[in-house]
């Protein structure tokens, strides 16, 4: 490396800090290999010193420290994101933010936080006051609220209430920015979407504000239905009619070798809808289900859930369903599929012929700008990266879906498909030396740089 890391060590004032191998090679790394293909590219890269500041002071010292030194900084929070998003790339250091904790005020329809804090302690502290988070990945027990908000895009209560990145859901952000002198931005409204998925390449959020609902003691529930295209058809009906629902998840019979602890919850010879359903809509939902010639298997609240040992239907859904099924079979890898609107569930029985034994099915219900979205993380028998790209090929091309690639690196490949001029124009400002996670845009090249 090119960088003096005794001198950095003695600048950092006390600042707690590590060197160790043991710590970098866990702190360098995320869930990046569920993808084979970015296994064998990232496995290996390890970022050279972590620090881990416990104050927005502390943050910025180590913002300050890293411009001058000219040293190549990666942010991380629980470090969950699927696509080596906190790997550092280029060594240099590693700032973990998940002291930077403290929920700054909950106020109706309204909470500030750090961005260092963990969802699901954010999550517990709003309930207190009888609301709730609009959203939360199914990683809420380890994923930040600031590594969601660079890295995540949505999730467990998106049916409900949109993407993160949709008006009104994010109301604010502040940002410190990676200079001699750091200083903070505040970004207010749609200027979020400057930092929203940027992979913390354009500057160190410290600070959010979220919008809050009435908290619902959702029901955890699973139907099942003797057919997959039957549990889809229900699925999309219960969305037609309004259902209030944080989670609907269909996931095909398959799974059910993967979902153990579930034993005759879950059995192979059905398919399931996992399902966060409203108390009062509870007796509707199950009408409707067993209208339909499905049955409810178990509808439990979440302490409920817990005393049994079972998971929390959140944990049945989205990345979570892959990851249940990489524990026992890691021949598996997946991608991330959204369907064309309006959802059609004959799409989807077309894909099970044409793929057979090769894919296994769970599809998310979502809402988009407004819309029903639906979304499919199918698992994929991994063949090789030609394969894989033929696969995504036929999604497009045949399906008319749109893949979300996840065995890429840069925001550009993963899905955004165009470099984002606001974000560039942003980390100009933010990170003017481009020290931030170096190599995971592609609008970002050493000629912009500022060079005093
Ligand atoms: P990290 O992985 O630590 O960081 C993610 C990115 O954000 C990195 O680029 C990092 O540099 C940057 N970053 C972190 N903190 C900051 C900061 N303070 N300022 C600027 N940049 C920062 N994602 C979803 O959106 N929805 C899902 O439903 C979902 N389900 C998942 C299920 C499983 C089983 C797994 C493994 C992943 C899933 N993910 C999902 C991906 C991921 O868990 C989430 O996006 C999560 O919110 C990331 O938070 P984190 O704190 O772990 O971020």
């Amino acid at each position: 490396t090119t960088w003096d890391q005794a001198a950095f060590a003695a600048d950092l004032n006390g600042i707690r800090a590590y060197d160790d191998e043991k710590y970098l090679a866990a702190r360098s790394h995320d869930y990046f290999w569920y993808s084979p293909i970015l296994n064998e590219e990232l496995k290996d890269l390890r970022g050279e010193f972590l620090v881990m500041p416990q104050t927005l002071d502390e943050v910025k010292h180590v913002a300050s420290l890293v411009a001058r030194h000219r040293v190549p900084l990666t942010l991380r929070g629980g470090g969950t994101g699927n696509y080596g998003q906190c790997v550092p790339l280029e060594g240099g250091v590693i700032m973990d933010l998940t002291r930077l904790d403290k929920v700054i005020e909950i106020k109706p329809g309204h909470v500030s936080v750090q961005a260092g804090a963990r969802i699901s302690r954010l999550d517990d502290a709003v309930r207190e006051t009888g609301q709730e988070l609009l959203m939360y990945p199914s990683t809420r027990q380890m994923a930040t609220i600031g590594g969601f908000l660079a890295g995540g895009s949505g999730g467990i209560g998106s049916l409900r209430h949109g993407m993160l990145r949709d008006p009104g859901n994010v109301t604010h952000v502040k940002v410190v920015t990676v200079e001699p002198e750091p200083q903070i931005i505040e970004l207010h409204g749609d200027e979020i979407q400057k930092v929203q998925h940027a992979y913390g390449t354009n500057g160190i959020v410290v600070e959010i504000g979220l919008a809050l609902t009435e908290a619902t003691d959702w029901v955890h529930t699973a139907a099942l239905f003797d057919g997959y295209d039957k549990a889809l058809e229900f699925a999309t009906r219960a969305q037609g009619e309004g259902f209030d629902c944080y989670l609907l998840t269909a996931v095909e019979r398959r799974f059910a070798p993967y979902y153990k602890k579930f034993g005759d919850l879950f059995p192979d010879d059905r398919d399931a809808i996992f399902a966060m359903v409203a108390p009062g809509e509870m007796a509707r939902f199950q009408a409707e289900a067993e209208r339909m010639g499905g049955r409810i298997s178990f509808a439990m609240t979440k302490p409920e859930i817990r005393k049994t040992g079972l998971q929390p239907a959140y944990e049945c859904g989205w990345n979570h369903t892959t990851l249940q099924a990489l524990k026992v079979d890691k021949g598996w890898t997946y991608l991330q599929v959204a369907y064309p609107r309006p959802f059609d569930p004959q799409l989807v029985v077309r894909q099970m012929a044409r793929y057979g034994d090769e894919l296994f099915w769970h599809h998310e219900m979502a809402r988009m700008d407004g819309e029903i979205q639906i979304f499919a993380l199918p698992l994929v028998r991994y063949r090789g990266k030609e394969e894989t790209y033929e696969l995504i090929r036929e999604f497009e091309e045949i399906d008319g879906c749109t893949i979300f690639d996840p065995h890429v690196v840069t925001i550009e490949d993963g899905g955004m498909k165009e470099i984002d001029d606001t974000q560039i124009a942003f980390k100009k400002l933010a990170d003017p030396y481009g020290l931030m996670n170096p190599g995971k845009t592609r609008g970002w090249s050493a000629d912009m740089a500022r060079a005093d």
